[in-house]
Formats: C-alpha cells, sequence, structure tokens
C-alpha cells in the first residue's frame, strides 16, 4: 500500500524554513562559543543526521564530526526507560575525546536518559567540557538533572516526527517538524 506521509501529520511545527534560518543561528551561537576551541560535534543516530547536517555547515570555526548510536524508543511512540548503545564508543570517536571540547548533538530531549547514559560514558575519556546541542526541547519534567546548552526550539509533550525524527524508522526524511496524527501510533 502506498503511503503518504504528508498525510500522516497533524499539524506542522517549523517549516523547512523556519529550521533553516534557527539551525544558522545556534550554529553562528557555536561558532562565537568555541573559536579556537576546535569543537569535536557527536552526533546521536539516527535522529540528529538531518540536524547534524545543516548545523555543520552552520559551524564557521574548524570542528569535526563523529557519531554514537543510541536508542531508547525502539518501534513505540513512548520511552522504554532504557538506553542501548551500539559499539565501541573510543572508536565512534576516533579514540580522541581525551581534552577535547565535545558538543554532543541530539534530535529533541525528553526524559534526558539517552544523554544522561551518553554524555556519562563520555566524561570517562576525560574531554576538556562536555556541552549538549538539542534541536528540540520537550516541554516534560524530568527526574533528571540535565538541560540543553544551546537548542532550536521547544516543543509540548506531542510526538513529532520528521527532519531526521522517525516514527518506527518512517518519516524522517520529511523536511519539516510535524505532529504525527495519533491514530497512526494509537494502534501500538
Ligand atoms: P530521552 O532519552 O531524552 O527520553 O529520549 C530521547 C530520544 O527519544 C530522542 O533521541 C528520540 O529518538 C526519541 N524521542 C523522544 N521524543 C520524541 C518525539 O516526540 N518524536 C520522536 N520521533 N522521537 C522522540
Ligand atoms: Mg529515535
Amino acid at each position: 500500500m502506498e503511503k503518504n506521509m504528508n498525510k500522516d501529520i497533524e499539524r506542522i511545527l517549523f517549516s523547512e524554513e523556519q529550521l533553516k534560518s534557527r539551525v544558522k543561528e545556534v550554529g553562528a551561537e557555536i561558532s562565537r562559543d568555541y573559536k579556537d576551541k576546535n569543537p569535536l560535534l557527536v552526533g546521536i543516530l539516527k535522529g540528529s543526521v538531518v540536524f547534524m547536517a545543516d548545523l555543520m555547515r552552520a559551524v564557521d570555526i574548524p570542528c569535526q564530526i563523529a557519531f554514537l548510536s543510541a536508542r531508547s524508543y525502539g518501534l513505540k511512540a513512548s520511552s522504554s526507560g532504557k538506553i542501548d548503545m551500539d559499539g565501541d564508543i573510543e572508536y565512534a570517536l576516533g579514540a580522541h575525546a581525551q581534552g577535547r571540547h565535545i558538543i554532543l548533538v541530539e534530535d529533541i530531549l525528553d526524559t534526558a536518559l539517552t544523554l544522561y547514559t551518553v554524555s556519562g560514558r563520555i566524561r570517562e575519556l576525560n574531554p576538556a567540557s562536555v556541552k549538549i546541542c538539542a534541536l528540540l526541547d520537550k516541554q516534560v519534567s524530568r527526574s533528571i538533572d540535565l538541560h540543553a546548552d544551546y537548542k532550536c526550539f521547544d516543543v509540548e509533550n506531542e510526538f513529532v516526527v520528521g527532519y531526521g525524527l522517525d516514527y518506527a524508522q518512517d518519516y524522517r526524511n520529511l523536511p519539516y517538524i510535524g505532529v504525527l496524527k495519533r491514530e497512526v501510533y494509537s494502534a501500538d
């Protein structure tokens, strides 16, 4: 059966144009703050790929990128409360995290369990600093005390997709961010 991704979206929250201009602003902020620091941008797969691709081009100082794989959601639309991390973290970072200024690039901060786990693992590698850059910050009360140092937008506690964010691996390629119709995932 052919799928029409757009018809599964209840409403658009951030258009392609809004995303583009806000990501540029955040990239400029990072460029100012990290001048002469040669930061390492570490994206959390897979949700951060689209954001990372745009963000890194909005950063106009020397930097490098790396990716780590971490999952909390599986196929569902709510957190499983457990984080799986794939692969060797030192290998993924090129074994060069020590002494580096690391910026974790994440699609959305929800319970913050993912970034709490990942940043804890990274701190064990003795970086010079670890900061968090989130595309979206979900407005929920968190038991984990962790905040985004950089963020593009706040979102309400709704399930959003597009611009890298998926539902069961679909919708990542939508160029905008929208709220997924509840009927699409309520069967789960
Ligand atoms: P946390 O560990 O902060 O609870 O969850 C972070 C991860 O959950 C994100 O990287 C993302 O993969 C997923 N997530 C949380 N909220 C949403 C949402 O509204 N939409 C989508 N597509 N994924 C979400
Ligand atoms: Mg995800």
